[in-house]
């Protein structure tokens, strides 16, 4: 028998993966995609995973030995195997990174994770959208009141479900009835049971409902989607104002693909997974649908991904960012929603990907399908879509013909001119307040900034608290009373004495939700208000709540930052304030417009969904800039238009692209130098492409100070050219004895 050998990748954040020889015992049932334990220097072992294996003897002869195999099958397929080498070659990091992020902690363990399941309670299929027949049964359980009592709360509960027309067992028991009535009725065949498994929260087949009947003009999208696929373009745009039926049309492709046997991947940021979205689709999927959100214990992830590899894997997962490490057997189609959504962007640590780029790899790697849905398109991809690479399929009225919600910019630099804005809020937004609230509808006002205020100034000589560790001033919260730092979260006392000058006056400059709240509450005394910030939403449960209370109209006003923005519906909300527009536009960052408009336009679409037509008032002291104009009058191709003018005079992406190399270190000298060295490293034929080094935007976080070099590259460089000299350049620069204690990294198309 020929000698074999095993590429293992190894959890680590260096090398490109290790060679070693596989011992006779193992040879017969090592493969590809199994785990093992290998020795690393003197004494660690590890669990690595083969990468791959080969029988030509490798230079290195001192080989060591895998100590043990831990699967007799492969536990990562061959697919993701491919999928990983895209990525840590693409995004510049180590396949171990890749590893780290993709392999759910408790493959480390034991491999057979045992489902837990449910009971779950429906009404059996002759009472079942038959109000008369459930008359009769209330009727008939006349001498058995605590059935018939518990048979309403079901009743009543089941209507408002999230899980379909029925609901879990505990949920009835929650609500108060006793677990032997809840027996008798499953015993008298009103109510029946099915166990199912819990991860996650699933319907029986039973409980179903069918797909909602297409409008004319989804259904022509969906063909258009349809002819873009058949005729070779793999990844569709769909860009739809929101509330035209995106959600609709996923559906009926994902059906298609269902019924061909196939698998979807449905991939949503993290904050748009809301039980909202969930329960639509559980509602038409039921078990085949799996959902997967960062909130996920690592036993469910694990539970999940073995799921995935096993002989009953979910037909859909519905998951963030991170499902596409899942393993898929059978991909037909991947849907991306709000594609444009920043989120998807992985920032720290490795690999920088991001995840609706990824997912389309992910998808050409299995053959599949992708739709992009979006009611803001990203810039690059619209421009993919004019240049040919992706089909555009638009869908531009709203479902029903409900019409888009009136969108008015007010002058708020004029109206402090005229000495009228005694408040945050302007005169002519306050009053469309009262009239909504007088007509008993509900209001949402968007500020892009968390924090009571922005920052303190000492008033006799402008000194400003800024952390000790970061190099930001301090935010103030809690009414003025504590300030934080947002970039490492430290808290500090509020300075009675100005350190610099001595002096005791200081005044509050700048404002965020908090101080809004306080602001609406003044105005709006005996209104029910609620924030919605990451400083009120420290979790799922706080923010599906408030979600849910709002639904439910237990809240009048719902004031918050960007987590606002995040597909949802919302039937009596009739209007929308935007506050301070132009800090959104002032952003220093050459994508600032491009998020301003999306935010804008995606809080906008909140308004007037369903009962009659809203409002947005945007409030603003440059009502003519581009920007403004362009939400208000809903033009994104104007939008898009202006946009690429700009950039392309930059050669900003879509006309190039970018990669940023990040140096980090508490030392500000040695990191000046590191990076200037490493700047010299690069061959002078990319000088025109080479921009710094220079510090970042925020120089100093927690104590390590940031500098950075952008490489611009444009179409006059070969991407593929450029990461192999900055790969070259780092290796050179990480055998430096003194620079390489400089932490390096890369970050692929920055966002
Ligand atoms: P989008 O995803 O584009 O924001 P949705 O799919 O959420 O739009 O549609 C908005 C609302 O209109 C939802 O409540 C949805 O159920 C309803 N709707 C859209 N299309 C249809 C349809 N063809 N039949 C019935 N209801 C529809
Ligand atoms: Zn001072
Ligand atoms: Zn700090």
């Amino acid at each position: 028998m020929k000698a074999l050998y095993a590429d293992v990748i190894l959890p680590l954040a260096f090398g490109s993966g290790l060679s070693y020889s596989v011992p006779e015992s193992l040879a017969e049932n090592i493969r590809p995609g199994c785990r093992v334990r290998v020795p690393l220097g003197k004494q660690k072992m590890y669990t690595g995973i083969v990468a791959r294996l080969f029988d030509v003897p490798p230079t290195d002869i001192n080989l060591k030995e895998i100590a043990g195999l831990i699967d007799d099958a492969p536990v990562v397929n061959a697919v993701q195997l491919e999928f990983w080498q895209w990525l840590f070659s693409y995004y510049l990091c180590t396949p171990g990174e890749v590893m780290k992020a993709a392999l759910p902690a408790g493959l480390k363990g034991p491999r057979v994770a045992k489902a837990k399941t449910k009971s779950f309670l429906c009404l059996q299929p002759s009472l079942r959208d038959n109000p008369p027949a459930i008359e009769q049964t209330l009727t008939a359980l006349a001498r058995a009141k605590k059935q018939q009592e518990a048979l309403r709360v079901f009743l009543r509960l089941a209507q408002t479900s999230e899980h379909g027309p029925g609901l879990f067992r505990e949920q009835l028991i929650e609500a108060g009835q006793q677990a032997a009535i809840i027996k008798a009725l499953i015993q008298k065949n009103i109510l029946e049971v099915h166990e199912i498994e819990v991860l996650p929260d699933r319907v029986p087949a039973e409980a179903l409902r069918a797909a909602k009947q297409l409008s004319r003009e989804q259904q022509k999208a969906m063909e258009t989607i349809r002819q873009g696929w058949e005729s070779g373009t793999n990844v569709c745009l769909l860009h739809g104002v929101t509330s035209s039926g995106k959600t609709e049309i996923y559906i009926h492709l994902i059906l298609d693909y269902l019924a061909q046997g196939k698998q979807v991947l449905y991939l949503l940021p993290e904050i748009a997974l809301t039980t909202q979205l969930t329960a639509r689709l559980t509602e038409v999927f039921g078990n085949r649908l799996g959902i997967y959100h960062s909130a996920c214990s690592d036993s469910e992830r694990t539970h999940l991904w073995n799921k995935q590899l096993g002989d009953d894997p979910f037909d859909i997962i519905l998951g963030v960012r991170s499902s596409v490490f899942l393993p898929f057997k059978n991909l037909g189609l991947v849907v991306v929603d709000e594609e444009h959504e920043n989120s998807y962007k992985q920032q720290d640590p490795a690999p920088r990907y991001h995840a609706r780029n990824a997912a389309i790899v992910l998808a050409s790697l299995h053959g599949a399908k992708t739709v992009l849905g979006t009611a803001t398109p990203s810039i690059e991809s619209y421009y993919n879509c004019r240049t040919g690479k992706y089909k555009l399929v638009e869908l531009s009225g709203r479902y029903l013909d409900w019409q888009l919600p009136e969108v008015m910019a007010v002058n708020t630099a004029e109206l402090k001119r005229k000495k009228r804005m005694k408040s945050l809020l302007s005169p002519p937004l306050i009053a469309k307040m009262q009239e909504t609230l007088e007509a008993g509808q509900q209001i949402m006002l968007f500020r892009n900034r968390r924090a009571y205020a922005l920052m303190l100034e000492c008033a006799a000589c402008g000194w400003v608290p800024r952390c000790k560790r970061c190099d930001v001033s301090l935010a103030i919260h809690k009414q003025g009373s504590v300030l934080r730092c947002h970039y490492c979260g430290r808290k500090y006392n509020r300075p009675q004495i100005c350190p610099s000058c001595g002096g005791s006056d200081f005044e509050l400059r700048g404002y965020g939700t908090e101080k809004v709240e306080e602001e609406v509450r003044r105005l709006f005394p005996a209104i029910r208000i609620a924030r919605m910030d990451s400083d009120t939403m420290r979790n799922r449960a706080a923010y599906e709540k408030t979600i849910a209370d709002f639904e439910q109209h237990k809240i009048d006003v719902l004031i918050g930052t960007q987590m606002l923005t995040k597909g949802l519906d919302f039937d009596r909300l009739q209007l929308v304030g935007i506050l301070n527009a132009d800090s959104m536009l002032n952003y220093p960052d050459f994508r600032a417009h491009e998020h301003a408009f999306q935010l804008m336009t995606q809080v906008s679409g909140r308004a007037g969904r369903k009962s009659g037509r809203g409002s947005v008032i945007i409030q603003t002291s440059d009502p003519q800039h581009p920007v403004i104009q362009h939400v208000l009058n809903n033009d994104y191709r104007a939008f898009f238009q202006k946009e690429c003018e700009e950039r392309s005079k930059y050669a900003y992406p879509p006309f190039s692209r970018l990669i940023e190399v990040i140096f980090r270190h508490k030392d500000e000298s040695l990191l000046e130098q590191a990076s200037v060295f490493f700047a010299s490293l690069l061959p002078r034929d990319m000088e025109s492409s080479v921009f710094g080094p220079m510090p970042a935007l925020v120089a100093r976080v927690k104590g390590l100070y940031l500098q950075k070099i952008i490489l611009k590259i444009g179409p006059d460089i070969s991407l593929k050219a450029a990461k192999d000299y900055l790969c070259r350049a780092r290796d050179r620069f990480i055998k430096d004895k003194v620079y390489r204690q400089v932490q390096i990294y890369f970050d692929v198309d920055p966002v």
